[in-house]
């Protein structure tokens, strides 16, 4: 008998069966608007020139590949930090401790086993309905006991602000709330400055802790300062807030695995304990973390020419995924359509939630070649100009 005779088989991850299914169909007209990684105009992954520029300074310094420190690469940490947190006061008075982190979810998962080691209060976690498919996963393997607070609304399509509001009140003083700091996914529904200063206020009222996940920090509105403002705005309202921050997205390093996990602390000296404990939860498990990838982000962020560089061609990714929403509104409107397409528009970042039903999605696979979650989320990154009008007309199709 096997060791393992009495280990099932787990379920599969939802968004690698849609690769599977499209994978396993051979039409030439197959659409995958299921994977959240950015393809060019031609349907192709994409390599940012200014990572290109970056990896050519690297190899030409003919760096060695020594092991990087438990907290990672300071140069880039520091610049991470900056260009999160901008000129917010605890920064300036070098009072957030920041770690290098295995990307998004490796510092989701640091600040998760932080909390669940060091957070002086009930460890429960909130997290918006719907939400990253993974952060239940993430925070609960922490420890932490993972809630919902209402945040979709299906009947708009949108923000279901006062059911948000409402959930927030009724939370047990001093829980931890996470909260997306920009490009909601899978919803692509974000609340708006002032509705962002409205949460501030309440979470501050009911002395709640902030725990922002920036994993498209530039990708949603092709401005890195405004995608911030949520996050900003809150430390400047006086909130110690945790932060995870990925550069999957934002610099397309996704296999890179680059991002960092920071802590507003009170002081220097709080600061310093903070990142000490930091290491303690790191050490355990990974030692360090990866080198190249930091590098490339750290030239990118601390070069002024690759910097400026950069942010055109982010804000370049960002535009053509808004002219994809324009383009797919007009067209669906165009065809008499059925129902409301505004929120494609408004909706923000890499997804876009169609308001697609279950039947109508394996409809789409079934009939069109197009492959999406069972949820109706689309990766808008997956249309161009090429596949937009035969994508519009098949929901189009799939919805009359
Ligand atoms: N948070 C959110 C909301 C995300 O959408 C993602 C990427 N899908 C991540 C975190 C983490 O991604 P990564 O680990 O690749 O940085």
């Amino acid at each position: 008998l096997s060791t393992w005779s009495a280990v099932p088989a787990g379920p599969p991850d939802p968004i690698l069966g849609v690769t599977e299914a499209f994978k396993a169909d051979t039409s030439s007209q197959k659409i995958n608007l299921g994977v959240g990684a950015y393809r060019d105009g031609n349907g192709k992954p994409y390599v940012l020139s200014s990572v290109k520029k970056a990896e050519e300074l690297l190899s030409a310094s003919n760096p060695d590949k020594e092991y990087l420190p438990i907290s990672g690469l300071p140069e880039f940490t520091k610049a991470a930090a900056k260009l999160a947190y901008g000129d917010a006061a605890p920064l300036k008075k070098n009072a957030v401790a920041v770690v290098q982190s295995i990307s998004g979810t490796g510092a989701l998962r640091i600040g998760g086993a932080f909390l669940g080691r060091f957070f002086p209060h009930a460890k429960a976690i909130y997290i918006p309905n719907p939400s990253w498919g993974n952060h239940t996963a993430v925070f609960r393997d922490s420890g932490l006991e993972v809630k919902q607070y209402r945040y979709f609304d299906k009947k708009t399509v949108g923000l279901d602000f006062a059911g948000m509001k409402e959930d927030i009140k009724t939370m047990p003083a001093n829980s931890i709330v996470l909260l997306h700091a920009c490009a909601h996914n899978p919803t692509g529904v974000d609340p708006t400055p002032e509705q962002w200063i409205e949460l501030s206020n309440l979470i501050a009222e009911k002395q709640l802790f902030p725990f922002f996940d920036m994993a498209y920090q530039g990708f949603a509105s092709g401005d890195t300062v405004r995608d911030a403002f949520a996050l900003r705005h809150f430390v400047s309202a006086g909130h110690q807030v945790a932060l995870a921050q990925s550069f999957a997205k934002n610099m397309g390093l996704y296999g890179e695995r680059v991002g960092a996990f920071s802590l507003v602390a009170a002081d220097a000296e709080e600061k310093a304990r903070l990142e000490s404990q930091l290491k303690i939860v790191i050490r355990p498990m990974y030692s360090n973390p990866p080198l190249h990838g930091a590098r490339i982000a750290s030239t990118i962020l601390n070069n002024e020419k690759l910097y400026a560089d950069w942010l055109s061609e982010v804000k370049g990714m960002a535009e053509r995924i808004i002219s994809m929403r324009e383009r797919l509104y007009d067209n669906l409107v165009g065809l008499n359509t059925p129902g409301g397409w505004g929120h494609i528009k408004s909706q923000i970042g890499m997804f876009s939630f169609t308001g697609l039903t279950t039947p109508q999605t394996q409809k789409l696979a079934e009939k069109a070649h197009i492959y999406m979650t069972a949820d109706g989320r689309i990766s808008m990154a997956g249309l161009n100009a090429h596949n937009i009008d035969y994508f519009s007309e098949s929901v189009s199709k799939a919805v009359k």
